[in-house]
């Protein structure tokens, strides 16, 4: 499939060309090498995302790999008056995300007790692993859940007082509609986000402090998102797309056309998992604060907050009124766009927050007026390449955690770095941010380096 891609010297991105994807652009950001690097897989995910019910376009990203249904790294936009909306390309942690946030704080005062102090005095404050309970608002009732996914943002502020800037966040409040019921019980079991509030959860989220090449001071990204509750609404929507088009076996490949009974529903679910994630990264973004003043004496200041997974109504001067499905990608919308009217990014853009690995470089970036190209699009991380299965299996355990050791990066409190989460499992961050860059999608603001970092 490879050789059907025609470079587009004028875009900076290579068309896909085949009978299987008719006539839907495709736009691959990714430069030659990172084309040539890409899983044989990708491609019929590729397909399969180009066959929802009213596609306009899509765009891959420099990080992109094998997800459900449709590869992580892909932007999906659909009519958004006949069109589809589709699950797979919002993914079963709806609104999953990024904080990003700085301080004035020297790189230097990160001392080894240091690293290992805050790793501590953020332990204390924020639920780690899959099982976390919240330490700052214990189980919530249902009542009081339904209040924060309803106002989002803005309700969490205003109701809780709490010390963020809501206007940092990419999202004041989803709408959700007043007649919408969440979907309790099921096979998803959203309750599960009633304990979950202000949590990090398993896997590949975690909490990191860095230093930024630019400035020399400490800065912190949080990736985390919208826990058992976006988990459980999006498992009982599979479901009921499953039910209602049972001659679609790939359960991944599960969409809602506005005929459907349940289309506004599953977009009230983005808007309430969405919601979910927003004011959880606001409430970890708080609690590491705190733990942040503790160890260094020095306030962090929120920089922005940005999903990578959720679909979002947008207007394209290509291709009109659109949902834009992000799935592993981010919102880039550079100055002058005219959502970000009346905003303080209204000139300059919203920040872009990327994250590489734990011993690897994160990113945040500016967009460019190019992002128009990408359907305002960029990468949402380094991507996946290496399985969590084989990299369990080849990578080594003390040469690993030795390399981390040298580097002085501590992972966790022991300094033993999970294997299936090792940079050798993520492609090079550098290579994944200079295709954006080379393709006039945005521009680099900071360069970040590890220092400490907590895993689920
Ligand atoms: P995803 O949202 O697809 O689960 O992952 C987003 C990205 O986070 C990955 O592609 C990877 O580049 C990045 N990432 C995963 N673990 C870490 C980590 O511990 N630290 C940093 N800085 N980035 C990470
Ligand atoms: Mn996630
Ligand atoms: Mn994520």
């Amino acid at each position: 499939w490879k050789r059907h891609c025609v470079w587009d010297a004028e875009g900076g991105y290579h068309r896909l060309e085949t009978e299987d994807v008719g006539d839907v652009p495709v736009r691959l950001f990714l430069g030659d090498a990172l084309l040539r690097e890409c899983e044989q897989d990708v491609y019929r995910q590729i397909v399969n995302a180009t066959r929802f019910p009213g596609v306009k376009c899509v765009v891959i990203t420099p990080d992109v790999h094998v997800g459900y249904g449709v590869p992580v790294g892909c932007v999906i936009l659909t009519d958004r008056d006949e069109g589809a909306v589709a699950m797979g390309p919002v993914g079963f942690d709806i609104g999953c995300g990024m904080v990003s946030a700085r301080s004035d704080a020297p790189a230097e005062a990160a001392t080894p007790d240091r690293q290992l102090e805050f790793n501590r005095e953020v332990m204390e404050r924020v639920a780690l692993g899959a099982g976390g309970k919240s330490h700052r608002f214990g189980e919530l009732s249902k009542r009081e859940l339904e209040e924060v996914v309803r106002g989002g943002a803005e309700h969490y502020v205003e109701a809780h007082g709490a010390r963020v800037d809501r206007h940092r966040a990419e999202r004041q409040r989803i709408p959700v509609d007043d007649g919408w019921k969440i979907p309790w019980g099921g096979k998803g079991n959203p309750e599960r986000g009633l304990a979950q509030l202000g949590t990090l959860g398993g896997g590949n989220h975690f909490i990191e402090l860095q230093r930024s090449e630019q400035t020399s001071t400490l800065f912190v990204q949080v990736h985390t998102g919208s826990r058992g509750f976006g988990h459980g609404l999006a498992t009982n929507y599979f479901e009921m797309a499953r039910a209602e088009h049972p001659e679609q076996r790939d359960i991944d490949l599960g969409f809602f056309t506005p005929d459907s009974a349940h289309y506004r529903e599953y977009l009230n679910a983005v808007a309430a998992g969405g919601n979910y994630a927003i004011v959880n990264r606001l409430v970890l973004f708080e609690a590491v604060a705190e733990a942040f003043r503790r160890v260094f004496r020095k306030d962090l200041e929120l920089i922005y907050e940005i999903s990578h997974n959720l679909v979002q109504a947008e207007t394209h001067p290509e291709f009109g009124k659109v949902w834009v499905h992000r799935k592993g990608a981010t919102r880039a919308f550079p100055g002058g766009h005219p959502a970000l009217r009346g905003t303080e990014w209204e000139a300059s853009g919203h920040p872009v927050l990327i994250p590489g690995s734990n011993r690897d470089w994160s990113y945040i970036l500016r967009p460019k007026p190019g992002a128009v190209k990408s359907a305002y699009s960029v990468n949402h991380g380094a991507g996946r390449r290496l399985s969590r299965g084989e990299a369990t299996r080849t990578l080594d355990q003390q040469k690993i955690d030795e390399q981390y050791r040298r580097d002085g990066i501590l992972v966790n409190l022991d300094g033993r770095v999970p294997l299936d989460e090792a940079a050798p499992c993520y492609k090079s961050s550098d290579e994944v941010v200079s295709a954006v860059v080379a393709a006039g999608l945005a521009e680099i603001e900071h360069r970040l380096w590890p220092v400490c970092s907590l895993k689920g």
